[in-house]
């Protein structure tokens, strides 16, 4: 807690959690990830073109994408920027499963509902070879101006719009945007095994949310394939990833760690670029070490081995 003890040096905020600046610290759990592999890869696969913000939704804004930024009114549909998220949708999708099919890689798919329901084959696809669809919304939208009940209720349509359209459940959940301060005591009461509304960590762990702990399987921004958006190359993005594979993987011979990396359809499934995700992968799976993991993979093995310390009694 951040009142007592170390890292008291905070006051609890008024409104929503208390924040950690303390985390594992310099002793972080061991964690054997499964087959001897030392460092857990998780592709976070964003499925989501046709959910963003536009005016044809009826939304005040355009979302603007990064490979061909331009002002544009807000009151007029953006045709153009429709177009360019639609590749995401009807060819990049497709050319990235293909890629991790031929490679024997499984990832995690942030998934937005509509975006599934406007393109049903892609939940599928994403099914049948074994990718996990974590929940990334019903849509692109901002829950901290919803209000708690609203926002209860949009998680709840979210996830009834997977069952119907994927038959799939999701256990996990990453809000596009970032959470509101009731978002994850939401989803703990929704039944979610975790989310991944945090950048602060490089393994799993777990956040006292009404009185009983919920796991955070963390995200980072840093190997986001949006990196490389609206640049010709990618080298630096490819080099980025190589030397954060590299670094981890040696670190992870004492503590194995996990790399994320966030990928969009729209950008890495353009030729060029899943050209560069191929030799990532290549150069990750020579080390013979790294482990392709679901997210969901990766908070089962860590629940299995680091059990939450058991529900606390609330304190008043
Ligand atoms: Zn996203």
């Amino acid at each position: 807690m951040t009142d007592e003890g170390e890292g008291g040096y905070w006051p609890p905020p008024e409104h929503g959690p208390a924040r950690d600046l303390v985390g594992y610290g310099a002793e972080p759990p061991v964690v054997s990830w499964p087959n001897g592999a030392r460092l857990a890869v998780s592709f976070c696969l964003n499925v989501e073109e046709g959910s963003e913000r536009s005016f044809a939704f009826g939304d005040a804004a355009n979302e603007p994408n990064p490979d061909y930024p331009k002002p544009f009114p807000a009151d007029v549909r953006d045709l153009t920027t429709e177009s360019l998220f639609e590749y995401g949708s009807r060819v990049g999708v497709h050319r990235v499963l293909e890629l991790f099919e031929d490679l024997g890689v499984t990832c995690t798919a942030f998934a937005c509902a509509v975006a599934l329901a406007a393109n049903p084959s892609v939940g599928r696809r994403l099914v049948d070879a074994g990718h996990e669809v974590c929940s990334h919304g019903l849509r692109w939208t901002e829950p901290w101006t919803l209000g708690r009940e609203a926002e209860r209720d949009a998680i709840r349509d979210a996830v009834r719009l997977f069952e119907d359209t994927v038959g799939v459940r999701p256990r996990g959940w990453y809000s596009r945007y970032g959470p509101s301060i009731h978002t994850r005591e939401l989803l703990h009461a929704e039944g979610f095994a975790y989310d991944s509304d945090a950048y602060n960590d490089d393994l799993p762990y777990y956040v006292e949310v009404a009185g009983d702990h919920h796991l955070v399987v963390p995200y980072t921004m840093l190997y986001n394939d949006a990196q490389m958006a609206g640049r010709v190359g990618g080298e630096e993005w490819l080099a980025s990833l190589v030397r954060g594979f590299d670094q981890l993987l040696a670190e992870s011979a004492t503590t194995p760690k996990l790399l994320s990396i966030g990928l969009h359809p729209r950008f890495s499934g353009q030729a060029a670029r899943t050209s560069l995700l191929r030799e990532f992968i290549e150069h990750a799976q020579s080390t013979g070490q790294a482990w392709f993991a679901r997210r969901d993979e990766i908070a089962d093995v860590f629940t299995a081995q680091h059990p939450p310390p058991g529900p606390r009694t609330p304190t008043t």
